[in-house]
């Protein structure tokens, strides 16, 4: 038998705030599982041959809705501003993207003089829809047809290999679209890069005697040995950890494939998106926000796939029926103590800040848990 205070299966964002806040504020052991072979998730970054701090599983660009969240990681790491420019390669032209006044200048080659010019020039682009009922006429409806095609359609068909007709309007909802010149990919005005990278931030957290990881390990395969004092946090598939019961949930995953250049900069911005050329979706050259002074630079290329580990939920109405089903299982879990996190357990697009801010709230319902756990035990012993 393998026992522990707490046991927590999966060792990314959430693993390690919960490992943080239990074993530090409850003074609990905490035994975190991990199937790869590193913490951190898909925010782990680690440096390559050349010395460059590179993203293994993709960018993160971290971005905070509240204080909340940045201060409790303030804790764990120094800061350095977040630049996050992203430009899309369409027409053989680089345009800023999200869409914001600049492109749409240079695409439909004129000048905007005020907002209201820009909000006529695109009342007349619109495409009128009663109900928006998926990707496809969420842009449609905001921005019309030429955008749609040109910047969104085939880069959604890419990515995840699904016509934007049968995906969630949340998925192309998720980038901003400005009559502004404002270039930063995300919305949120807080975006901070952890100086020394994520690995480091997340090994800080987890860095207290009280907790215990074991890598390289599969909780299927162990999970019959396993014993948990209090909770179990589970942070996987869900569709996995009830042995598949209901059908399998469908995942899209990425190859990466990372190239040294022997440059200082290749590209004029972290990210190049490519929806109508190549088979990848990105180019991302992470340094420009890591801001590391190297004569060497580093760029992956994202491959879309099916096939690998899971990254993203693909958000539509079977999907989401299916894990409907999922999730009334785990919620009756909760009565045996066991707990579901995360973008893969939630099965929702979630942004690392949103993760880390979920296993925060997370903490304080298991902190009650536990107190009333423990009153019941000694007065059992009474
Ligand atoms: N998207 C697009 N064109 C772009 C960038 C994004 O059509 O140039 C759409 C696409 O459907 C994508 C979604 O917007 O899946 C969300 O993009 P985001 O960059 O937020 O994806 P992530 O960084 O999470 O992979």
């Amino acid at each position: 038998m393998i026992e522990s205070d707490v046991i927590i299966v999966g060792g990314g964002p959430v693993g390690c705030v919960l490992a943080n806040k239990l074993s530090n504020e409850l003074n609990l052991k905490c035994l975190i599982i991990e199937k790869r072979n590193h913490i951190a998730g898909n925010c782990y970054d680690e440096y390559n041959k050349k010395g460059l701090l590179y993203h293994k599983y993709g960018p993160h660009y971290l971005r905070f809705k509240n204080r909340k969240t940045l201060n409790y990681l303030s804790k764990f790491t120094k800061w350095i501003p977040g630049e996050y420019i992203v430009k899309t390669y369409v027409n053989k032209k680089l345009y800023p993207i999200p869409i914001n006044l600049e492109t749409l200048e240079m695409f439909f080659k004129r000048k905007f003089n005020s907002k209201k010019d820009v909000e006529n020039f695109l009342n007349q682009k619109r495409v009128r829809i009663k109900k928006i009922k998926n990707a496809e006429d969420f842009i449609l409806s905001k921005l019309g047809k030429e955008i749609y095609e040109n910047f969104y359609k085939n880069y959604t068909i890419k990515q995840w290999g699904i016509h934007p007709r049968n995906l969630s309007k949340t998925i192309t909802g998720r980038l901003p679209i400005r009559i502004n010149r404002n270039p930063y990919y995300v919305k949120e005005k807080l975006r901070l890069m952890p100086k020394k990278g994520f690995t480091k931030m997340f090994k800080k957290m987890i860095n207290n005697r009280n907790v215990t990881i074991r890598l390289n390990t599969d909780f299927n395969k162990i999970k019959k040995k396993l014993k948990f004092k209090y909770f179990l946090i589970y942070t996987g598939e869900p569709d996995r950890y009830f042995n598949y019961k209901f059908g399998k949930l469908n995942w899209r995953s990425l190859i990466f494939k990372f190239k040294n250049y022997n440059k200082k900069f290749l590209q004029k911005c972290v990210q190049y998106n490519y929806p109508n050329d190549y088979k990848y979706t990105r180019t991302v050259e992470i340094k420009h926000v890591t801001k590391q002074k190297s004569n060497h630079t580093v760029i992956s290329k994202e491959y879309p796939t099916n096939k690998g580990d899971p990254y993203y939920p693909i958000i539509n109405d079977k999907n989401l029926r299916l894990f409907k089903k999922y999730e009334n299982l785990m919620n009756k879990e909760a009565k045996n103590n066991i707990f579901f996190e995360g973008r893969l357990a939630r099965y929702t697009y979630y942004n690392t800040d949103e993760v880390i801010e979920r296993a925060l709230d997370l903490y304080l319902t298991l902190k009650k848990k536990f107190k009333t756990i423990r009153s019941q035990k000694s007065s059992i012993r009474l």
